[in-house]
């Protein structure tokens, strides 16, 4: 049976959902995304995901008057109709069909492009590698500087993730000025004696939905938290390091540029957090 997908309106069976070729997203990667995760058929972190969605439009001046209810009704029925119980739903908004190709904003009222899809990952809650956790390699930060907007402008971190696949190792981090921003398509930590420390909110990084929810929790079960950045040097020699992203909820990195950390087992903290999250996540999903 083949996926059903929603676009503009409809749901449809993937091989009939089309989108134009003069698409503002396909043309000039003008377009903004979110992925969110579900779990026993329910979505995690809705209000957070739908919150940022709004904003990233809005940094764009770009208009889409579905509700938030809408939404949720497209999401749900997304998860129902292709029997996810534990996978993401990918939406995207793009500025939509411009006609001729041009780098002026299409006029005031053209309707924006609505996408979204399911995919199934059974077991994502329960992957493997945050049992041994994974190992990352340092790549400059070549991004635009507008890395609070979640655009598809994603070439980049492809890029990163491939470099990373090359030396043979699962994911990248990102430096500008001496200092780690984030990961390839995730939000980085480091853990030293009692503290977690993770780079400062700013239009340098991606505002992560489960990084905001993981500090939160952190918070409540008294961990100290420091944000601020922090050095690949610094990371190295940390006692243990992970990445939030709402697909791997709380990752443990056990290698950084070569250089084992926690004696490239995963740590106390990273186990304990990745739990808490899930739990209150789970809690949580609508
Ligand atoms: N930073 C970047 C660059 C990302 O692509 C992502 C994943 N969308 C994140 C951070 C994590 O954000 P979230 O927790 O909202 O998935």
């Amino acid at each position: 049976m083949s996926r059903i997908v929603y676009v503009n309106g409809q749901y449809l069976p993937e091989e009939e959902a089309t989108v134009s070729i003069f698409d503002r997203g396909f043309v000039m990667g003008d377009a903004v995304y979110e992925v969110t995760s579900v779990l026993e058929g329910k979505i995690l972190e809705f209000e957070g995901h739908m919150t940022r969605l709004a904003r990233s439009l809005s940094e764009l001046e770009m208009t889409c008057d579905l509700t938030r209810d809408q939404w949720l009704e497209i999401h749900r029925e997304l998860i129902a109709r292709n029997n996810v119980t534990e996978g993401m739903v990918y939406l995207q908004v793009s500025r939509g069909n411009a006609g001729d190709r041009d780098f002026h904003y299409p006029p005031a009222g053209t309707p924006p492009t609505v996408v979204l899809y399911t995919q199934s990952k059974p077991g994502l809650a329960d992957d493997p590698k945050a049992k041994v956790g994974i190992k990352v390699i340092s790549i400059p930060d070549l991004r635009w500087h507008r890395r609070d907007i979640k655009t598809v402008q994603l070439l980049y971190p492809s890029m990163a993730k491939m470099a990373a696949e090359k030396a043979g190792k699962h994911d990248a981090w990102f430096v500008e000025d001496g200092f780690v921003t984030e990961g390839s398509s995730n939000n980085v930590y480091i853990v030293k004696g009692n503290k977690i420390i993770t780079r400062q909110l700013s239009n340098d990084i991606l505002h992560g939905v489960t990084r905001a929810s993981l500090l939160k929790y952190a918070a409540e079960a008294q961990m100290e938290i420091e944000e601020r950045p922090f050095t690949i040097v610094e990371a190295q020699a940390a006692d243990e390091a992970f990445f939030t992203s709402a697909s791997a909820f709380v990752m443990p990195v056990v290698e950084v540029d070569d250089v084992a950390l926690n004696g490239g087992k995963v740590g106390p903290v990273a186990t304990r957090l990745r739990e808490i999250y899930l739990d209150e996540s789970r809690k949580r999903a609508i």
